[in-house]
């Protein structure tokens, strides 16, 4: 039997439903930033995010933020969303995300990452032994050092999903307009 290269997908973090979280008992999401909560060149948190990080907060679930863009950028976003952050995180290892998280009294099985690469975001899911849901890119564009990871990932993601090894597909949330 092969393995599976990711736990979960979805088409994006918008889409799944919360319950989903709450019954695998997840105390934060760790969720990357470009492409996946926000195109890249989106410099504040969209109203989407914002109320998402608040249903997430309802159910007692953290919204926390993983990035390997700079300080900046990150830093930016996360502070109007009110979110905690690793900027430079160096995905795919698995160092500074363990030490971020045991900085914030999280363990390992109790986050969830969410991601749109499978080299970095799904390559750490793997080195730092932690649950994923893969997520499609929200947006075509994207910057210049990520276009190359791209050309990888899509035939990879390909190969994967003809195989099976895409893992469960996260269960959709019916209310998705009251993200809109
Ligand atoms: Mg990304």
């Amino acid at each position: 039997m092969k393995l599976n290269k990711v736990d979960y997908n979805a088409k994006s973090i918008f889409d799944i439903d919360i319950n989903f979280f709450v019954s695998l008992n997840i105390k934060a999401i760790i969720s990357d930033l470009d492409n996946t909560l926000d195109q890249f060149n989106v410099l504040r948190p969209s109203s989407r995010v914002v109320k998402l990080k608040d249903e997430l907060q309802q159910n007692q679930i953290q919204l926390m933020i993983v990035s390997n863009n700079h300080e900046k950028r990150v830093k930016q976003y996360a502070e109007v969303l009110n979110v905690k952050y690793l900027a430079n995180a160096r995905k795919p290892f698995k160092k500074r995300l363990l030490k971020f998280l045991e900085s914030n009294g999280l363990k390992a099985e109790e986050v969830i990452l969410i991601g749109d690469q499978l080299l970095t975001d799904g390559k750490l899911a793997r080195n730092a032994k932690i649950k994923i849901v893969l997520t499609e890119p929200i947006s075509k564009k994207e910057q210049f050092t990520t276009h190359f990871n791209r050309l990888i990932d899509r035939p990879l993601r390909k190969r994967y999903r003809k195989n099976g090894q895409l893992g469960i597909k996260c269960p959709v949330r019916k209310d998705q307009d009251k993200l809109f």
